[in-house]
């Protein structure tokens, strides 16, 4: 059979590259910090999140989940944008009786406290990467403006892990 005959398969999947920075300055980026060395000097704009949304949505199968990614640099340098595509995609892809998933992949330091209910309340698969302890971290993976990462890392989860406890606690709420 030659080649031409064989049909190309339909993305059921798209991963958004939507930052072009990151806050830290790992040893062996190879992102060039999320701008792949001037290639992608802005982060991405939402028009061309919800144009790629809107495509993959229209040829998606309907029986088979549906996954968005978001890589950067550090995502999380973008969540405005990253908020706007998952409340765009679950409504667009709702109309469309598609199940839509997401995922990200972070290093975890600019997750922020209203970041967790969504990563929460939707399908997520989230990779949070993470070289080891506060020491091994602060040494590989410094901040882009000096000083180590990994202790402000834990004490920032830390912190968002406790206030979404509080918030989802019943005494909490009472
Ligand atoms: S966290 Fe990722 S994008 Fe940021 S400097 Fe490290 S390897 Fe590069």
């Amino acid at each position: 059979m030659s080649l031409d005959r064989i049909s190309e398969p339909l993305p059921q999947s798209i991963s958004l590259n939507v930052s072009s920075s990151c806050n830290l300055g790992c040893a062996y980026c190879y992102a060039g910090r999320g701008g792949f060395a001037g290639v992608q000097p802005r982060p991405m704009a939402w028009d061309v999140a919800r144009a790629a949304i809107d495509r993959l949505l229209a040829v998606a199968e309907p029986g088979a989940p549906v996954t968005i990614g978001f890589l950067g640099g550090e995502p999380f340098a973008n969540r405005k944008l990253i908020h706007e595509a998952v409340a765009y995609a679950t409504a667009s892809g709702g109309r469309l009786g598609l199940d839509v998933r997401f995922s990200v992949t972070t290093n975890g330091t600019l997750l922020r406290a209203p970041d967790l209910p969504l990563l929460r309340r939707h399908p997520f698969a989230v990779t949070v990467s993470l070289d080891g302890s506060a020491e091994v971290q602060d040494a590989q993976r410094p901040r882009h403006r000096g000083g180590g990462a990994g202790r402000a890392w834990l004490i920032e989860w830390r912190r968002c892990w406790r206030s979404q406890e509080k918030r989802s606690s019943p005494r909490a709420r009472q």
